[in-house]
């Protein structure tokens, strides 16, 4: 499994000259893995990094769908979509899938965000080679992906008894192995608003890739949110304030610290049965009044947090891919 992190800044593109290292464009990441059907691209957010995804997609060539999971609806989240080239392509069908708020669902998203006088055309007469799926209960919800059978969203509990009984699990036409499906689970974040984090388990190759963005520091770390990161090769998540920041003025606001982030990823990663265990952290949603230098010094407090020596953490850029 690969992630390429296509836009890490938070709330707000930035186009700064003081920050050319990390990029200004806001949430979209592009997962790659063996488990995906031929032709399928697979994304979560799409923020502005959306465009630069899509043209990258469209670079490649021979990608027929692009399926989208959404965190949320904030607009750092899902701007890029109303320009993305593949938007106006009949030919690519554009899976939407993601959280129900406030009876919003990714439909809604797409219909409110794009219609006069916000955009110039009506989603009406881009609709047809859309579909969308709506996430009603995310801790109770699986995605499974399959290189032949494709996409099946399924309840948790069906996914456990097939993977208990005998491993076997319908996706399209026919039954397969859980062992050639990448799995998506989820739980809510510490955010304003209903957000998902998403876990991907590429059951090929045992890798597990973690994002939490859009989440604030919580006072302790619950069973849910420890057994949702638990293991995880990468763990991707929200650092957008220091600490001096947090504690005076942005508690609240539904972000994280990086400190928090390096505690969080340890505790959860780090088995204390198998010490060879270690935690790979990557902090994003940049804050869009730093630059290079502050994101730095986030990472700088967030390295000393380790309790780990061998702990890597590293901040997240634009346009960069993460071997898992
Ligand atoms: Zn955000
Ligand atoms: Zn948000």
């Amino acid at each position: 499994m690969k992630v390429t992190t296509y836009g890490t800044a938070g709330s707000l593109a930035i186009c700064n000259r003081n920050r050319m290292i990390h990029g200004g464009n806001t949430t979209c990441l592009r997962i790659h893995s063996n488990c995906l059907q031929e032709g399928t691209a697979l994304a979560v957010d799409a923020g502005t990094g959306y465009y630069p995804m899509c043209m990258d997609v469209l670079r490649e060539g021979g990608i027929s769908k692009i399926v989208t999971l959404f965190t949320h609806y904030h607009h750092d989240h899902t701007q890029g979509l109303l320009l993305a080239p593949p938007t106006y392509i009949k030919s690519i069908h554009m899976d939407l899938i993601g959280p129900v708020d406030q009876n919003i669902g990714p439909k809604e998203v797409l219909e409110t965000l794009m219609r006069p006088p916000f955009h110039p055309l009506d989603s009406v007469e881009v609709k047809s080679h859309f579909g969308f799926l709506k996430i009603d209960h995310p801790a109770g919800t699986v995605m499974i992906f399959h290189p032949e059978g494709g996409m099946k969203k399924m309840d948790l509990d069906e996914f456990q008894r097939n993977e208990s009984k005998n491993g076997l699990i319908p996706v399209g036409e026919s039954k397969y192995p859980i062992g050639e499906c990448l799995i998506v689970k989820m739980i809510k974040t510490a955010h304003p608003e209903h957000t998902i984090s998403y876990r991907f388990e590429e059951r090929t190759t045992g890798k597990v890739f973690v994002f939490l963005t859009d989440h604030e520091n919580t006072d302790g770390i619950s069973v849910a949110l420890h057994d949702h990161i638990k293991g995880a090769d990468l763990f991707i998540a929200d650092a957008q304030y220091n600490t001096k920041t947090y504690e005076t003025r942005t508690a609240g606001y539904g972000h994280g610290t990086g400190a928090y982030v390096t505690r969080l990823g340890e505790a959860c990663i780090v088995d204390p049965l198998n010490t060879t265990k270690i935690a790979h952290i990557g902090l994003t949603h940049h804050d869009p009044n730093a630059d290079d230098t502050f994101i730095e010094s986030i990472l700088t407090e967030a390295k000393a947090a380790r309790k780990h020596t061998e702990t890597c953490i590293f901040s997240c850029k634009d346009m960069e891919t993460i071997e898992v």
